[in-house]
């Protein structure tokens, strides 16, 4: 029987908008494990080794899990606390014209049209003199990046492309730029001192509060769907499973992924194996015993068909919002995806008792990757790559089910319990 429903969407909902940058999104998770009985873990200190709720963040990702007293493997769901944006330069105080703008990078593939025009804000981390790491999220309209004038552009609906260095800087206000004045700004609003930030983490975001839409309300549009509609489903999925037999069931969220996931906290860094080796103790042998035992479910957001590009996906393969979570199939392993883990996604979407449908690229548009293939690859541990079927991937204002945010949190359960 399926645990969750449409309030895990309202839940899912408060979860992004406490969540603007992945820093954001592991201190929510955090606080939402900790009201739940789990313990934050500093990977400095020696570990505890009794039964409880635990969790451990390096640099935006976040690792939680169910410790117990005995176990004999490993059930892990994996997601991703990222989202492709723009990340503020070092040196962000530029203007031209008589206006003030931020220097920024892009950071992913984003979608430049959908950035276009919309109020945006600032949130990520400061990191201070004392070492200390300063959360700030600027909740009100502070960017903008504004389109040209149609007169001024009459080709706009031929297709436009935006150069990346000179046309999609956001503004900020009126007059001439002054050194340091945007890092004063948001060391005000964080209520720091700005001679004491040594370094930042700062990032647009786009601020329009999630919404139903449709006739009858059945869809959900918000930003970050990709991909804290995972990572909120498996902190809930983890909160919920409190009887998983003889098994470790463990949240992976990642930051980096949109940008290949290879820094010290990414899904190619020892992270997660990390912490699986310190969660079986010191017994070597022990420890691949217990992997062998394992499995991964990777969950990222996936592409529902289109209604006005159909034409875009595997004809037999066309899975619509609210039809359930996808397992998504490739042969050359883009997806982590075989036999053995086709079973593994069938049993715990029965367990779940939750509907299902399965992805497949068309032979001829190769499509994405996630974390699934890396983790899989770096642990040994038999992965499955699933995903919840959306519209709009890494638009500022993505689309997917009403209805499936509670279904894919119902799978993770279904992974962690059956
Ligand atoms: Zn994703």
């Amino acid at each position: 029987m399926p645990r969750f429903d449409r309030s895990h969407t309202d839940d899912l909902a408060a979860f992004i908008q406490a969540s603007p940058t992945p820093h954001h999104a592991c201190a929510e998770a955090g606080r939402l494990l900790e009201a739940a009985g789990f313990r934050r873990l500093d990977e400095t200190d020696a570990w505890p080794t009794g039964p409880g709720g635990h969790y451990a963040v390096r640099d935006g990702s976040i690792i939680a899990w169910r410790q117990r007293a005995d176990f004999d493997a490993f059930r892990i769901f994996g997601a991703h606390t990222d989202t492709p944006t723009f990340k503020v330069k070092p040196n962000p105080d530029t203007g031209s014209a008589g206006w003030k703008q931020i220097a920024v990078e892009v950071y992913g593939g984003v979608p430049h049209q959908t950035w276009l025009d919309r109020d945006l804000s600032v949130a990520g981390r400061l990191v201070m003199r004392d070492g200390t790491e300063v959360l700030v999220h600027v909740d009100r309209p502070l960017l903008r990046i504004p389109r040209l004038a149609i007169h001024l552009d009459r080709g706009v609906n031929e297709g436009q492309k935006l150069n990346a260095q000179s046309q999609l800087t956001p503004i900020w206000g009126l007059g001439q730029p002054r050194e340091g004045e945007f890092l004063e700004f948001i060391a005000a609003e964080a209520g720091v001192d700005a001679d004491d930030v040594l370094g930042h983490d700062l990032f647009a975001a786009a601020l329009d509060e999630p919404a139903y839409l449709g006739k009858d309300e059945e869809l959900f549009a918000a930003w970050r769907l990709d991909n804290l509609t995972s990572t909120h489903a498996g902190v809930a999925a983890l909160i919920a499973a409190e009887d998983t037999g003889t098994r470790v069931p463990v949240l992976a969220a990642f930051n980096y992924e949109e940008v290949g996931s290879m820094t010290y906290s990414g899904a190619q860094s020892p992270f997660l194996e990390s912490v699986l080796r310190r969660i079986v103790g010191d017994e070597a042998e022990r420890y691949e015993r217990v992997i062998a035992a394992s499995a991964m479910m990777s969950s990222d957001t996936g592409n529902a068909v289109h209604p006005n590009y159909p034409e875009k996906h595997e004809p037999g393969h066309r899975p619509i919002p609210d039809g359930g979570p996808m397992i998504k199939v490739s042969a050359n392993q883009r997806y982590a995806s075989g036999a053995e883990e086709q079973a593994l996604f069938r049993r715990s979407a029965e367990a779940a008792g939750i509907p299902w449908q399965t992805y497949v690229n068309r032979n001829d548009i190769p499509g994405g990757t996630t974390i699934g293939p890396i983790s899989g690859t770096q642990l040994g541990i038999l992965t499955v790559d699933v995903g919840l079927p959306i519209l709009s991937m890494h638009s500022a204002r993505e689309l997917c089910g009403a209805e499936d945010p509670g279904r894919l949190a119902d799978l993770a359960l279904g992974l962690f319990t059956h």
